[in-house]
């Protein structure tokens, strides 16, 4: 992200959450429509607030870094906001606030999205805002402001990486939970000596790769005008042209190998910043909108997802093993990761909380879940998606994901849907399927002190 990142993968569990709850009570009506020059255009009106949302995904993630090239997507967010043609430098921040608006972007290891809100009235400036950047960066990158973004960027690796407490994590898992080589096998934030080598040749040239109307995803959402929006959207985008003979490469994400999954992978990281160890489990599941996806928020729900879950319940409440425990997922397209985090209570053992983890993984899976239990899942996915309907950003979110995911914008809808209908004797084959120690990866952070004996 631009201005803050993930400060934990608590907090990125969150996120993940909330993009996949956002589950619709009433149906969503949205308009689809391809510009000539092959930008994808969403549009959905909710004239509750007078707010418009725009939201722009590029498909381009970390995953489509080569060797030698990491970190680049990362980078390239940043530099998105180093000004263009007709939007000076240190400009586009300060228009969006000056309307009462705010904006951000995050990369991921799939997808790189943008998103502005502003008052209905600041549709136009925001469209304008966002074309000038996807068709004329070019003309303003300059290599001072290259530098600079190098430099913010090498600090946030630092400040919430290589100089955190438990910044380890998300590289370790990164490293254990996909074979070398695999487009996931390295971390969005990339390795500081590619950060250094990215040169102004390297930035130019992948903007001109990636950020083209024929490789994004535009929604408007919130109080506007569908029929008018379109003709903003035409005057601003319309013009812009994907260039020829630079084909979009896109990495191939295959399904690991079986031999690679015929055992539990491990990794222990000793942390001098640490003051607790800390427990990451990660099982691969699949991807987002992919078939049997949808039971993998409410496995989430069911063992992690607050007092009430088994894992809390079990292992905080009754055995008092851990000080927390969740479960969420990465939110990852091929093929996720459903993961669960575990701070072990002082003194306590980490083999013997993963053992206690997995004997409540069993149960699941041997026993199958109550009625009751369903019902509540159920019942709180249901709330969280009318509150996320509210809100003009999360709608455009989960549309522009729905739409890049799987190319239809009410995945989410569909999700939902499913999850309503679904009985407990498939979340029982979904724990049976997904949930073993061999497709699996454990993290351990220790802290430098040692683990309590
Ligand atoms: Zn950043």
């Amino acid at each position: 992200m631009k201005r803050t990142t993930l400060s934990s993968i608590a907090a990125f569990i969150l996120l993940c959450s909330i993009s996949n709850s956002v589950w619709a009570a009433e149906k969503v009506l949205v308009e689809k429509h391809v510009l000539s020059n092959g930008l994808t255009v969403l549009l959905y009106e909710d004239h509750t607030l007078p707010l418009v949302a725009v939201n722009i995904w590029y498909d381009v993630g970390s995953r489509d870094e080569q060797p030698g090239k990491t970190g680049f997507a990362h980078l390239f967010e940043h530099y998105m906001f180093e000004g263009s043609k007709n939007v000076p430098n240190g400009q586009f921040d300060k228009i969006i606030s000056g309307m009462g608006g705010y904006n951000n972007a995050s990369t991921s290891n799939d997808r790189t999205d943008y998103y502005d809100v502003a008052p209905s009235e600041g549709l136009e400036e925001l469209l304008r805002l966002e074309s000038d950047r996807m068709g004329f960066l070019k003309e303003a990158m300059t290599q001072a402001s290259l530098d600079k973004q190098k430099g913010i960027v090498k600090n946030e690796k630092r400040q919430n990486y290589d100089n955190k407490a438990y910044g380890g994590l998300i590289p370790a898992l990164s490293q254990t939970a996909w074979p070398e080589g695999h487009p996931y096998s390295h971390t969005t934030i990339g390795a500081m000596s590619d950060i250094d080598a990215a040169s102004l040749q390297n930035v130019q040239d992948f903007h001109a790769r990636y950020y083209r109307p024929d490789n994004a995803v535009l929604v408007v959402s919130g109080d506007h005008d569908s029929a008018q929006t379109l003709k903003l959207i035409e005057k601003w985008f319309g013009g812009l042209k994907a260039p020829e003979n630079l084909p979009v490469a896109r990495a191939q994400v295959s399904a690991v190998p079986a031999e690679f999954a015929q055992s539990r992978r491990e990794k222990t990281v000793v942390d001098d910043k640490a003051q607790q160890p800390y427990i990451l489990m990660a099982y691969r599941v699949p991807g987002l909108g992919k078939k049997d996806s949808e039971y993998i928020g409410v496995l989430a729900d069911v063992l992690g997802g607050g007092r009430t879950s088994r894992l809390e319940q079990s292992l905080r409440y009754d055995q008092h093993l851990v000080l927390s425990i969740e479960a969420g997922n990465w939110g990852l397209q091929a093929q996720d990761l459903f993961l669960i985090e575990a701070m072990p209570a002082p003194g306590v053992k980490l083999e013997t909380v993963v053992g206690a983890i997995e004997a409540e993984i069993r149960k699941l899976a041997e026993g199958g879940v109550k009625p009751e239990e369903l019902g509540r899942t159920k019942a709180k996915l249901r709330t969280a998606r009318v509150l996320a309907l509210e809100k003009v950003d999360e709608i455009a979110s989960a549309l522009v994901e729905g739409q890049a995911v799987s190319g239809d914008p009410l995945m989410f809808e569909k999700q939902a849907d499913a999850v309503m209908a679904m009985q407990p004797q498939e979340i029982q084959s979904a724990a049976q399927k997904y949930l073993v120690p061999s497709n699996s990866a454990v993290i351990y952070i220790i802290p430098k002190s040692g683990e309590p004996k």
